[in-house]
């Protein structure tokens, strides 16, 4: 474990993410001195600190505490006296990072940034006059951001914006449904899921629930635009072909779909996918389809608990283009346990085979607590690689498609440190996706664990969760619409 005393209560997230970048197996907690003398538990594991962070009035220190004498200091000058501002914080994180990445001799691809999205950043230097250039470079400046990281996040704003041109800010919104049930749990899921042989009795209840949520909504956002649809979860064919066409008629009834610009469905685990759903789907006007197989190895998949077969993904994929659909998105994951880049690479080769639209590469997230982290403790975290080397494959086999990327986005305990980027050929880029991270436009979520997100003048962002479990859901769904009336998403911009 490393610990980090710091002697007042400031900063201690950003310094716990710096940490957890460099030094990904360890648990890092980071204490404050009260926290170390007032508790027997925390005077323990506070005895040997790794690192002492000292805030002075005119000053900060780091030291490490090894011994081994590396102390790195900023003379502050006047401060504001409640201490919280970003100058101060920007300051610590380029010391911070500087001390380890010199301890470490090493860099780290994003630099001292910890947030989830870094296109925001060069969104705005873009905003702000800038040239893709300039705002890579301005990237690299102030977060201290590799080239290669800082000129694909401007590149990616620069194309966000080209994709967004036509999206209704003021008056417009997009539209999220969730459906929360799958075939089986993957290892790795954080999202809302339920396993459809436990609930499929409950399904249609579920539905009940939603069309209440879905006619109580659309009467807040009356008059509004409705830019995109997002059908997600879980996965949403894990439904029959009856409840399919339920579900789209009941969007059909109380949304306005005249002028949607994009309709996706998320068809991820190709054992849900069949020709009957396949053409209730096609028959309601969606867009865009993601066959998901995460990886194209065997082993993996059952591994993971996915419980298909390769030979599934690509008979579903087969299905979806005959079905007629001209916009096929498929996933994959980068770190999954046991894969080497040899894996990785052959994935890409067959996912070239099939030449989907779009590609989107994750790389595996470790939630704690999660079975997959349980797993990763069992069998040893050299079962994880990811390597900038992985992103760099998936980019060239992504551009050997004609693909560019358009999207990209953090999380917290990412592995390697890296990124998830989406990439699309021309006119194929999931434009939903775009406008989830750059928290530009309301989102009106419905369904169990989904999260509404209604913009205000001048970029405030107020969130709404739904709960995450179905029996609660369908028990409290008034309760769900009661907290998106108190959110106000109606009067949102
Ligand atoms: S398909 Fe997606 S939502 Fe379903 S269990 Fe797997 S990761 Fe979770």
């Amino acid at each position: 474990m490393i610990t980090v005393i710091v002697n007042i209560d400031l900063y201690r997230y950003e310094i716990h993410s710096l940490l957890k970048a460099f030094y990904p197996r360890e648990d890092v907690k980071v204490l404050t001195e009260a926290d170390a003398v007032g508790s027997r538990k925390y005077q323990q594991i506070a005895r040997e600190p790794f690192l002492r962070v000292v805030f002075a009035e005119k000053n900060i220190t780091l030291s490490f505490c090894d011994g081994s004498d590396q102390r790195a200091a900023a003379v502050l000058g006047d401060l504001p006296a409640d201490r919280k501002s970003q100058e101060l914080k920007t300051l610590l994180k380029h010391l911070l990072y500087d001390m380890l990445s010199k301890r470490e001799e090493r860099t780290l691809p994003w630099g001292e940034l910890i947030g989830i999205r870094p296109t925001k950043i060069a969104m705005q230097s873009l905003l702000d006059g800038k040239t893709v250039e300039e705002a890579a470079a301005a990237m690299e400046h102030d977060h201290l951001v590799s080239p290669g990281k800082a000129l694909l996040s401007a590149q990616i704003a620069q194309r966000e914006r080209e994709i967004l041109a036509d999206i209704h800010y003021k008056n417009g919104y997009s539209l999220y449904v969730g459906i929360p049930f799958c075939p089986t749990t993957c290892l790795y899921c954080s999202f809302p899921s339920f396993n459809l042989a436990l609930w499929k009795d409950r399904v249609d209840s579920y539905l009940d629930a939603l069309e209440r949520e879905m006619k109580a909504c659309s009467e807040m956002m009356k008059g509004r635009v409705l830019d995109t649809v997002y059908i997600g979860g879980g996965t949403p064919t894990t439904l029959e072909p009856a409840q399919l066409e339920r579900l789209f008629a009941m969007l059909e009834k109380y949304f306005p779909m005249e002028n949607v610009q994009e309709f996706t469905i998320e068809a991820g685990r190709p054992d849900s996918i069949t020709m009957d759903k396949l053409r209730v789907i096609r028959a309601h006007d969606v867009t865009r389809i993601s066959v998901n197989p995460q990886t194209m190895k065997e082993e993996t998949l059952r591994l993971i608990g996915r419980m298909h077969t390769v030979d599934e993904v690509r008979q579903a994929y087969a299905m979806c283009r005959e079905a007629g659909f001209d916009n096929i998105n498929m996933d994959m994951i980068l770190g999954l346990p046991e894969e080497t880049l040899e894996d990785v690479r052959d994935t890409l080769r067959q996912i070239t085979d099939l030449s989907p639209d779009s590609l989107t590469v994750h790389s595996l997230a470790l939630k704690r607590g999660s079975r997959m982290q349980k797993y990763i403790e069992e069998k040893g975290f050299s079962s994880i690689y990811n390597t900038d080397g992985c992103m760099e494959l998936a980019a060239e086999a992504a551009a050997g498609m004609g693909m560019e990327p358009y999207y990209l986005y953090r999380q917290k305990n990412i592995s390697g440190n890296l990124e998830n980027v989406g990439y699309a050929r021309p006119g194929k880029a999931g434009i939903y996706n775009i406008l989830i991270m750059e928290e530009k436009q309301s989102i009106l979520a419905l369904g169990a664990g989904s999260i509404s997100k209604a913009v205000f003048d001048h970029g405030r962002i107020e969130r709404s969760d739904n709960c995450k479990d179905v029996a609660t859901y369908i028990e409290n769904v008034e309760e769900m619409i009661g907290r998106k009336a108190r959110l106000g998403i109606g009067d949102s911009q």
